[in-house]
């Protein structure tokens, strides 16, 4: 049993490039136009996020729940936000200061519990989903595994400190995940709070704010006061609306986790944010390498509930394992067929954990970004020593680019080469460039069990020369 990868991207209604990325990640080197067996269709389709039902232990057969949401059955559902920004801008004070908002107005049955996201409705009645999690690690590392649950990035910046850092790593991870931003300009309430500063400085990373004429919407707030906090949310809720956010809640759930663990007296337990369908008791269920039964759900108010629709963040008991941050929950008709599947996805990440010492090479990327629609795009990363050295080979490397080619770079910088780097290369298929600098040691090994291909360098020339040849090696591959 195979399928073309264009046939098995079409049923699915996902794109090719897609597809043929998600099988990079696990190895497997296919263009649309070669075949793949059954067993690894169905990693993809479960990667996708869509249903597998095996008809057969022999027959290897995969029935998509395709059954695509008409559009007359979608609804529209809650956006989901992450925080980021640089440390000690107040990314942690101001998910505390909204969580605080949705008590004081009432809504809230009790003291929020912390489960790994939290909603709260806004004064014009939008509900609103955050994720708990600040920073922009949790949100890549996610995206890593699969789960893009994160519909709206909010970027902290401090009005005393402008950009630093962590900043522009935020602003480029979300531009990786193409997740659009929202600019919280933090501590206004500081004497010496400069809000001037940041949107000029947001200006050098093409975030252009909406006070500089550009389309991103900035809001001055203070976490420590509450002030703008009001603004912020219907400035969310607007760029929510923009975007049109649409799920069908009449439809077996799927969603994702977003934190979990062994509790002591509960079992295992998982925080899913359920991103199509409704979630209910007694449902069974796969996630990721760990399948059950829903024995209970809990939200984010610590109050027992029946069922969690779209965009709703869920404890759910009844795991028979502990998943991990970023596995996908899948429900399933049987008991039998979920076992099946998270047996199966046991044996394929042992296979795969197996064969992790394989790391793509530049010319395998190149080759895979090829198979995107027309222009080739080779997504990099790249640490240098000095500010100089980084700016003059981000240059050469857009110089690279033709018609067919093209090589983006992801996230520059100066520095040794992080887990952040690792991370955000990863989850873009990109390799990582090392101008004068290594890696240290936990990025190294990150970087050695995600299979990401560092590569050193000492002389710019030697850079762009190796890119370029395996730019040109691909233009001449091609008749
Ligand atoms: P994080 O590292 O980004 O999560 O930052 P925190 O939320 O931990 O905040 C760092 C420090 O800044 C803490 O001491 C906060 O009390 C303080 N802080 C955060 N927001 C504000 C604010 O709006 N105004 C003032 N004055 N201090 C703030």
């Amino acid at each position: 049993e195979t399928i073309l990868v264009q046939e098995l991207a079409n049923r699915m209604a996902e794109r090719v490039a897609d597809v043929v990325k998600s099988l990079m990640k696990m190895g497997v080197m296919a263009t649309m136009n070669q075949s793949i067996d059954a067993d690894t269709a169905e990693l993809v389709i479960e990667e996708f996020g869509h249903k597998v039902v095996r008809v057969s232990d022999a027959d290897v057969e995969q029935v998509i729940d395709m059954i695509e949401d008409a559009p007359e059955s979608l609804r529209s559902r809650p956006p989901i936000i992450t925080i980021m920004g640089h440390v000690d801008h107040g990314k942690t004070s101001l998910l505390d200061a909204i969580r605080k908002t949705s008590v004081v107005s009432g809504e809230a049955g009790g003291i929020t519990q912390h489960i790994g996201a939290y909603q709260v409705t806004t004064d014009t009645g939008a509900v609103l989903s955050f994720l708990d999690t600040p920073g922009h690690a949790a949100f890549t590392s996610m995206r890593a595994r699969g789960a893009n649950v994160t519909d709206i990035v909010v970027l902290v910046v401090s009005a005393e400190d402008a950009v630093m850092p962590q900043t522009i790593e935020a602003i480029n991870h979300a531009k990786a995940a193409k997740v659009p931003m929202i600019v919280a300009i933090n501590k206004i309430d500081r004497p010496d709070a400069n809000p001037q500063k940041v949107r000029t400085d947001l200006l050098q990373h093409e975030v252009v704010v909406e006070a500089m004429s550009g389309d991103v919407q900035d809001v001055e707030v203070s976490a420590l006061t509450g002030q703008g906090l009001d603004q912020l949310l219907e400035a969310i809720a607007l760029q929510a609306e923009i975007l049109e956010l649409k799920a069908n809640p009449d439809r077996s759930a799927m969603g994702a986790v977003i934190e979990a663990k062994l509790d002591v007296g509960r079992g295992p337990v998982a925080t899913v944010l359920v991103q199509n369908g409704t979630l209910r008791k007694g449902d069974i269920f796969v996630v990721g390498e760990q399948w059950g039964k829903v024995r209970a759900l809990i939200n984010d108010k610590g109050e027992r509930v029946d069922e969690a629709g779209p965009s709703v963040p869920v404890e759910v008991l009844g795991l028979n394992g502990t998943p991990e941050a970023g596995d996908v929950l899948n429900v399933v008709d049987t008991e039998a067929q979920a076992r099946e599947i998270a047996d199966y996805r046991l044996q394929a990440s042992k296979d795969k954990r197996a064969a992790a010492g394989a790391a793509t090479t530049l010319e395998q990327l190149m080759a895979k970004a090829k198979d995107d629609q027309n222009v080739a795009e080779l997504p990099i990363v790249l640490k240098a020593d000095v500010q100089g050295s980084a700016e003059a080979i981000v240059q050469a490397m857009e110089k690279i680019g033709n018609d067919e080619v093209r090589v983006r770079v992801l996230h520059y910088g100066v520095g040794a080469i992080t887990e952040s780097d690792i991370g955000l290369a990863e989850a873009s298929g990109a390799p990582v460039f090392g101008f004068n600098v290594r890696a240290n040691a936990p990025a190294r090994n990150s970087a050695n069990q995600k299979g990401v291909e560092i590569r050193y360098y000492s002389v710019i020339y030697d850079l762009v020369d190796d890119v370029k040849a395996a730019a040109s090696g691909l233009l001449s591959n091609e008749i």
